[in-house]
């Protein structure tokens, strides 16, 4: 079996890099960085971020495993003292995959149909790089609100711990194969109305933002990444058609997660 490590680069990490790249390669598995089957991501929730996105071309033939050498993470959940165990569990295969959604993004400029399409882990973010974003919300194909204020977040599943916590967003089981819209800082008043709750959408159920000015520029974000981008006709998301796979190994239950990352990590 081919697999490849992306550490963060301090120096903890890379120790535990080297450390899991040479077990491994006792174990007879092949260091591959092309194509590997297995990805190893040693550092916080944002190094698992640019694992996925490093190998999101081949996310059918590839399972994640993140291994947090900070805090525990939502993505890195394992701890530095049982890679040992992690190592035999990876060499011994076959191993039972669980799957996550994500989300499909598609910014499609005013003047020609040649769209970028982008994949989410964690989120999207719309926000404005000069002045209120104003925007036509539209749900399913039916406007739904005119949208004014600091701009908009759009997140997956197990994106809802990030960004979308932060502005009041619910916290989603991944299971859920559904998106979640959260509004940041939105203008209400008896002119401007916006329904000031997060929205959940299954599956299908596409959302589309379509900017009032075409010549404002916007920041978009997807997970760690920002652009700015102008003359956009409309942002078009929606729960993509492909999954991210992790390998697992042993329960550790979300909700079990939620309570250790936010609540405490002892048992009281
Ligand atoms: P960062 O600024 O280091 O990330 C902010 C924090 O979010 C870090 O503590 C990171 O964990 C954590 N995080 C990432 N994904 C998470 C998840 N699914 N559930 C719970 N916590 C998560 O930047 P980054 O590490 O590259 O992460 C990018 C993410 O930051 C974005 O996708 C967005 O969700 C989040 N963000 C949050 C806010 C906010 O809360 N106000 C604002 C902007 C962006 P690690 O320390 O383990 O990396
Ligand atoms: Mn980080």
């Amino acid at each position: 079996m081919r697999f490849a490590i992306l550490s963060r680069s301090d120096h903890k990490s890379e120790a535990i890099k080297s450390r899991v790249k040479q077990y491994l390669a006792d174990f007879s598995l092949i260091y591959d960085e092309e194509e590997p089957e297995v990805v190893i991501s040693v550092g916080g929730d944002g190094t698992f971020l640019e694992a996925f996105h490093t190998y999101k071309h081949r996310l059918k033939d590839t399972a994640f495993i993140g291994v947090h050498t900070g805090h525990l993470g939502f993505y890195a959940d394992w701890v530095p003292e049982d890679v040992e165990k992690l190592i035999i569990e990876i060499a011994k295969k076959p191993f039972e995959v669980v799957e996550y959604p994500l989300l499909d993004i598609k910014i499609h400029p005013v003047d020609n149909d040649q769209y970028k399409q982008f994949v989410a882990l964690n989120e999207a973010s719309v926000k404005s790089a000069e002045g209120t974003v104003a925007m036509d919300v539209h749900i399913k194909g039916a406007h739904f609100e005119r949208f004014r204020g600091d701009g908009l977040c759009i997140s997956t599943p197990s994106g809802s711990t990030a960004y979308n916590k932060a502005l009041g967003g619910a916290i989603l089981h991944p299971s859920l194969n559904a998106l979640q819209i959260t509004e940041m800082a939105s203008i209400n008043n008896r002119v401007y109305r916006t329904i000031g709750s997060p929205l959940i959408l299954p599956k299908h159920h596409v959302c589309e933002l379509l900017p009032l000015y075409h010549d404002r520029r916007f920041l978009i974000t997807v997970d760690h990444y920002t652009e700015m981008y102008d003359n956009i006709d409309r942002i078009e998301c929606r729960v993509s058609d492909e999954k991210i796979r992790f390998a697992r190994f042993r329960s550790f239950p979300f909700w079990k997660r939620v309570h250790d990352s936010f609540i405490s990590d002892e048992r009281t």
